[in-house]
């Protein structure tokens, strides 16, 4: 018979769901198949935990002002500053206790009625003890100095990224479009001193390479600084086997000083490194082509591959609610990615049309630039509303969007962009991919690698945050499922 740790009736702390809180419980009994205690909270939420997200009374150090918080809601009264959002805590107004509303009870009972199949299950923050004063205090994971909230702040070119395991939130600069401006300027000026740009493509493979070296470096110096990492600044992604953790990333952001080593990567050197190496491409097809003026598809495929370059550095604070940021490392993953794959793979289509003069009427030109436009009002319309989601979920431009309420707090769209797939983004943007693909003809395959490779790409993302969410979210998800059943292609997949 497996044994249980906490009898019925002990007063323990019980992790509150999607958050690192711990609060007073009654365990009120347990059941042996799914290895599940139904616990009670001091203000009458029952839920269910499993064993590792219960700690003993003993294992918490009172506080010194000994205001430990002995339940949800008794913790929120004793605050004098209101915190705009905590995990457990749904957005303002829209139920009445951190714990649990009608709909979530609902799905409680339904989870019991499915045999306890499902627990909901989030990632345990480790209880941190750090000084506080002349004592020891126990980290909740809400320091009292920050305000919370689960999106970036806007304060002009320095906005804050998502809170951190351990409360934290790291400030960073928004001057990716300013770092194209720049760009576009000495890219400007090496056409006036007329600097040989061709080089690039007659030197291609080698400058591929020492990209490929100068990533592999990177990514060994990343290793060994996160050996001596702190545990609360490991990436959640990591899993302790060395391999990999090389190639996911150990150190979720790290840092020299306030340069943030793996932000910079992500946009900068590959995206505006794809863009100068597409126009690189433009001039050498000129240049080998005796051409006065460049194809109409590769016009088309470098405006169409800058649209996204540019479309990108704009929303650049976009960036920080995605999974590259916010979920995994910076290791030889996002290292080769950003620095190789991206900039010499993203590529391809503009360097084969070097090497293969390919003529496009204008009808085929309109249909595929109507198609590019159609897959970026997807990509763009549906980032956009779940960024203005998650930054503000009581805007009024967004009262029109049903929702489903979940136990962390955060709700999930159901209705629009996001009630009709449930990864839009990634649907608008495969239809860009294979709008940039179509320009080269159907002669080779080869620019028709990336639309391949991306739809490989986004499906097993798509799986992963899937398995995420499923995790975070619980019976929330299962419901969103339901309600929206088609991952990225309607009616498909
Ligand atoms: P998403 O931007 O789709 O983020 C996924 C997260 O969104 C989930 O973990 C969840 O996080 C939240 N979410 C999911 N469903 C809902 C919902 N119904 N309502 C509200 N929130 C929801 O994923 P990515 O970070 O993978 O992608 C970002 C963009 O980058 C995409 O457009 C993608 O196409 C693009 N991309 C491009 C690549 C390229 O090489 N060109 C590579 C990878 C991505 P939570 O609930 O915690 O907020």
């Amino acid at each position: 018979m497996p044994s249980r740790k906490f009898a019925d009736g002990e007063v323990v702390r019980g992790r509150w769901p999607g958050s690192s809180l711990y609060y007073e419980v009654e365990v009120l009994s347990h059941d042996s198949n799914s290895q599940l205690y139904s616990v009670k909270y001091k203000d009458g939420t029952e839920l269910e935990l499993k064993e590792s997200d219960i700690k003993p009374l003993t294992s918490f150090r009172q506080r010194k002002s000994g205001s430990t918080s002995s339940s949800p809601s008794r913790r929120r009264g004793s605050r004098s500053r209101s915190r705009s959002r905590s995990p457990g805590r749904p957005p303002k107004g829209s139920r009445p206790s951190p714990s649990v509303s009608g709909s979530h009870q609902a799905d409680i009972k339904e989870a019991k009625k499915e045999a306890r199949k499902e627990v909901l299950e989030v990632k345990l923050t480790p209880l941190v003890l750090k000084p506080f004063g002349n004592s020891i205090n126990r980290y909740n994971g809400e320091p009292e100095h920050i305000e919370r909230n689960d999106i970036p702040h806007k304060n002009t070119q320095v906005v804050e990224g998502t809170p951190l395991t351990d409360g934290r939130r790291l400030k960073y600069r928004l001057n990716g479009f300013y770092a194209f401006i720049l760009t576009s300027v000495l890219v400007g000026a090496s056409f006036f001193w007329d600097v040989e740009l061709y080089y690039v493509y007659s030197h291609f493979l080698q400058c591929a390479l020492a990209a490929t070296v100068f990533s592999v470096v990177l990514s060994v110096y990343l290793y060994a600084r996160a050996l001596k990492a702190p545990r609360n600044e490991l990436s959640p992604a990591s899993s302790g086997n060395a391999v990999y953790d090389f190639f996911i990333g150990r150190e979720l952001n790290p840092r020299i000083g306030t340069f943030d080593l793996k932000y910079f990567c992500e946009l900068r050197p590959g995206l505006i490194g794809w863009v100068v190496i597409n126009l690189v491409m433009l001039l050498a097809e000129m240049k080998l082509q005796g051409r006065t003026v460049p194809s109409l598809a590769m016009v088309l495929v470098n405006s169409f591959q800058l649209l996204y370059v540019v479309d990108a550095l704009w929303n650049e604070e976009a960036l920080l609610t995605t999974m590259d940021i916010i979920h995994d490392g910076f290791g030889f993953m996002l290292a080769f990615g950003d620095l190789v794959w991206v900039p010499f793979i993203y590529s391809f289509q503009a360097f084969y049309l070097v090497g293969h003069p390919t003529e496009l009427s204008w009808p085929m030109a309109s249909l595929i630039i109507a198609l590019k436009l159609c897959g970026f009002v997807i990509f763009r319309c549906a980032n956009s509303q779940k960024n203005a989601f998650r930054k503000n979920p009581t805007d009024p431009k967004l009262a029109h969007l049903k929702t489903i309420h979940t136990a962390t707090g955060k709700n999930l769209l159901v209705s629009g962009w996001w009630g009709f797939v449930r990864h839009p983004n990634y649907l608008g943007d495969l239809i860009m991919a294979l709008a940039w693909s179509l320009p080269c003809g159907f002669n080779h395959i080869l620019p028709y690698f990336y639309v391949i490779y991306f739809t490989i790409l986004l499906v097993h993302r798509e799986a992963r945050d899937e398995r995420h969410c499923r995790k975070k979210y619980g019976l929330a998800w299962e419901k969103y499922c339901q309600r929206v059943p088609y991952r990225i292609f309607p009616y498909i997949y």
